[in-house]
């Protein structure tokens, strides 16, 4: 890719988040990811062209030096930052801006700075030759798997319900979505299959914004504000049945749609399961399961008709649940040891950057927060790294998990006569090949935590006023 020849002709709008937009290259596995600004902001940048690059530096450098050594590896993708010619991007910008969901333009993109981060296109991935099918993606954001256990927990409920479900009401009643959503998050991170399996139709039925589906590179299923949800399922289902005509339903296709639906859930949480790239065993954690059960979530435990396995110990879930649980003291624990930093830090401005508040993200700031004390020493050093751990914890959560499925017998052309007949015979599900990755790992910034204090209270007043009074 040259930077200094690019063709707006050659880039598509991919999707956007709250903080960035991302566009895609109609033929290269790349993504460009723009930061995103307030649309009142637009006519005047609120930074400069040197602080959007270090903003996009911190990140890449957040990723690789912190995020993928608690997360694993081969799960992350950092890329690079780059610096695009502004009339390109000023082109761009005016040509995605029609095809941008209506409740996201409440933000523009940066069309000053010129800055931004390339990435492999998950979506899309070239790991495996072109074949006549192509890949399917899953983009799940899991949010957060676990209910705390901090003694400074203040109210109840927040040990019995969790965060999702009792967000999930309040954003309701604030009118940003129309109906709530019946997925949890505990279910998901729960490492049972059916507890799992239940977890994934809701966010199925109900996608807001933590479920995409991708078929080829292209977004194929989200959640349509206003749209009629029966038909988007509808097509759906007609995009995935090809996938899971198997055995006799090859010939004659009468695969019902639930079980098309069936079929696609398993897969999906056999990826989730795996140790992120083919089949894996893999020690698996039993400490998980049974604890952690939310009271809001519809799955009725008398269903469980295997024991739970727990999550297996290289599996996607497992790492992100861990680095999550790096919160350990909840919000309410961890704003009085935000509030005697930022004290510390009037006192003396310049200990900002020996404790590495705005980075730079590099191994010592890792070390800080892996070689906290367990104990409240009283010392600066406890606070901060306490901060780093919530932080960290704070990203895992909002982090979104890409599943790539490649149907496997693609690989094998030359056997295309034999794979039919094996597959009528057995009239088991086609296998597939998938590899699994972590995306959207940006540093939370220090500055908005109270913001999370303030948050959690609403949060929580909110549902103890509406749903938790419900039966
Ligand atoms: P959020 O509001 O969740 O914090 P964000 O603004 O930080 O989102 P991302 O989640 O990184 O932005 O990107 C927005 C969307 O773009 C993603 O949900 C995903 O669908 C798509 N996307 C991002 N990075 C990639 C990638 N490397 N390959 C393919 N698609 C991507
Ligand atoms: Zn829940
Ligand atoms: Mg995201
Ligand atoms: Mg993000």
């Amino acid at each position: 890719m040259e930077l200094d020849k690019m063709e707006e002709n050659e880039w598509r709008y991919h999707g956007e988040g709250n903080k960035s937009l991302v566009l895609s290259h109609v033929q290269l596995s790349r993504v460009l990811r723009l930061l995103k600004y307030p649309a009142e902001d637009s006519e005047n940048p609120p930074q400069t062209v040197e602080q959007a690059f270090r903003q996009i530096q911190n990140i890449v450098d957040f990723s690789s030096n912190v995020m993928s050594s608690l997360l694993g590896e081969k799960f992350i993708h950092s890329g690079e930052v780059v610096k695009l010619p502004l009339e390109f991007v000023r082109q761009l910008s005016i040509k995605v801006q029609n095809q941008r969901p209506a409740w996201r333009c409440d933000k523009v993109m940066d069309i000053y700075s010129g800055c931004a981060l390339c990435l492999p296109n998950l979506t899309s991935p070239t790991l495996h030759q072109p074949t006549h099918t192509p890949p399917l993606c899953i983009e799940i954001k899991p949010k957060c798997g676990f209910l705390p256990s901090s003694k400074h927990v203040s109210k109840d409920i927040k040990t019995k319900v969790c965060r999702f479900c009792m967000h999930q009401h309040y954003k309701v009643a604030n009118g940003k979505w129309k109906r709530r959503s019946l997925y949890c998050p505990l279910d998901l991170f729960s490492g049972n299959r059916q507890r799992m399996h239940f977890a994934i139709k809701h966010l199925i039925e109900e996608p807001q914004n933590n479920f995409k589906i991708f078929k080829g590179g292209q977004c194929i299923y989200s959640s349509k504000e206003g749209s009629d949800d029966s038909l988007d399922l509808n097509s759906l289902l007609h995009h995935l049945r090809p996938y899971f005509l198997y055995g006799n339903n090859r010939i004659n296709s009468h695969m019902t749609s639930k079980a098309v639906l069936n079929d696609f859930i398993q897969v999906l949480v056999n990826a989730l399961l795996s140790g992120g790239g083919g089949d894996g065993g893999g020690v698996t954690d039993s400490r998980g399961e049974g604890r952690s059960f939310c009271e809001a979530s519809l799955f009725n435990r008398e269903r469980i008709r295997h024991g739970s396995q727990g999550l297996p110990s290289d599996s996607v879930l497992f790492r992100i649940l861990q680095t999550q649980m790096l919160d350990s003291l909840d919000i309410e624990g961890l704003y009085p040891l935000y509030r005697r930093v930022e004290q510390h830090l009037q006192d003396f401005p310049k200990e900002r950057t020996r404790l590495q508040i705005d980075g730079p993200y590099d191994e010592d700031f890792l070390e800080k927060l892996q070689k906290c004390p367990t104990e409240d020493d009283g010392s600066v050093e406890y606070d901060v790294a306490k901060v780093h751990q919530y932080r960290v914890a704070m990203t895992a959560k909002d982090c979104s998990i890409m599943v790539a499925l490649v149907p496997s017998s693609e690989e094998e052309e030359d056997d295309e006569g034999q794979r039919r007949l094996r597959d009528f015979l057995s009239s088991r599900p086609p296998a597939f090949s998938y590899s699994v990755s972590i995306l959207d790992l940006d540093p939370k910034p220090f500055e908005s935590i109270p913001r999370q204090l303030r948050l959690d209270q609403k949060i929580v007043s909110c549902y103890l006023r509406t749903g938790g009074a419900l039966p």
